[in-house]
């Protein structure tokens, strides 16, 4: 494969950071990071972000919300999971 443009780059940044890619698509990712800075800062971004919202819980309903669903699944006859 030949080493991926900074376009490609921006499609497959993701698959990268998750080894998702086959490996020669990986190397020649890999390589283009090592050229690119452009890329190579646009990768550490992403992975700056997806550590961000990985520490950070999603948000849910809040506790009178929850409660409302739950009492109208159950009026329903629906159980919770
Ligand atoms: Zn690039």
């Amino acid at each position: 494969m030949a080493v991926p443009t900074c376009r490609d780059m921006s499609e497959l940044a993701t698959d990268y950071m998750e080894r998702a890619l086959p490996w020669r698509a990986f190397l020649a990712a890999w390589w283009h990071l090592r050229l690119c800075g452009m890329c190579r800062a646009y990768y550490d971004q992403l992975a700056r972000v997806r550590r961000l919202l990985g520490r950070t819980p999603l948000p849910g309903p809040s506790p009178e919300v929850e409660a409302a669903v739950l009492a109208a699944r159950a009026r329903a006859g629906d159980a919770p999971p």
